[in-house]
């Protein structure tokens, strides 16, 4: 079988994920034990990578057992930083820029005596980080009719977005909250949090997608972003979410022309080099 392939131009690795493995690998090159407070990158592959670099994962500041600690590029709430200091453990903190806005727009926010709204996933790092930043008085969701019976109707709403989330589901959130009548006399304020490098990449993504019968995104499963891709992709065309090269099944290629490949912003080139060059055997060029 032969095929076109095509591949998004920016893909792989976004600026805040690869500063923080650049610094992390940095760090593990003249020391042992270096430990990352959960998992640096929300990728099997690149975390099996660090792991042979000698550096390891704790789930929680109680299990931090070197005198360094690594803060992830999603970072987190600055309550979680006391206790870090309170234990005397030193921090490397990779909290990228574009989240560091994120929580500065919500805690601006809730200092002027706004609720806190996160447009995003709950249960995700990023999300629980910001909110940390509000006092834990804020909420995330993606949902305006969970959202009422959450909090009813306050008299200030502030909302922020989850940086990955995909912008037109962000404007069609706030438009269904103004349009809401228990918020009819509401003081809204919005900040557009959504990071630049993430809304580059789904508009190249999706335009990429727009062009092909089949798109392998590739990245982690429980990366918010990649599944984001993953989403907008199959809004246009066939759609496979793949971790590694493995996971291709020939037959999905069987009577396509044009095949498209993008990946999360947590996976790494040698992750995308490897599918690439797999795609290649099996007919792209
Ligand atoms: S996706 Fe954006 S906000 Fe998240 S780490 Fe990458 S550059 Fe930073």
């Amino acid at each position: 079988m032969a095929f076109q392939l095509l591949t998004a131009s920016n893909m792989g690795f976004c600026q805040g994920v690869r500063r923080a493995v650049e610094r992390v690998m940095g760090v593990a090159e003249h020391e042992t034990g270096v430990e990352t407070l959960g998992a640096l990158v929300h990728n099997r592959e690149v975390q099996s990578r660090l792991e042979h670099c000698g550096v390891r994962a704790v789930d929680s500041v109680e299990d931090i057992t070197g005198e360094t600690v690594v803060i992830s590029a999603h970072g987190v709430s600055p309550t979680v930083i006391d206790a870090i200091k309170t234990r005397g453990i030193n921090i490397i903190n990779t909290t990228c820029p574009y989240v560091s806005r994120a929580q500065q727009a919500a805690l601006k926010l809730y200092e002027a005596g706004f609720f806190v709204i996160v447009f995003g996933d709950a249960n995700h790092v990023e999300v629980k980080g910001i909110l940390g930043w509000v006092g834990g008085e804020g909420i995330a969701t993606v949902n305006v009719a969970e959202l009422i019976q959450a909090i009813g109707s306050p008299a200030k709403l502030g909302i922020v977005s989850q940086t990955t989330q995909i912008p037109s589901r962000f404007a069609l959130f706030v438009a269904d909250l103004i349009n809401s009548d228990l918020f009819r006399d509401a003081e809204i304020r919005i900040v557009d949090t959504i990071c630049h490098d993430s809304r580059r990449r789904q508009k190249e993504t999706l335009e990429m997608a727009g062009q092909c019968d089949l798109v392998f995104v590739i990245g982690g499963r429980h990366s918010a972003n990649t599944r984001h891709l993953k989403e907008m992709c199959a809004a246009v065309a066939d759609t496979r979410l793949i971790e590694t090269a493995d996971e291709i099944d020939p037959c999905t290629l069987a009577g396509k022309n044009k095949v498209g490949v993008t990946a999360g912003a947590s996976t790494d080139d040698e992750t995308i080099q490897h599918v690439i060059n797999r795609l290649r055997d099996l007919g792209g060029a």
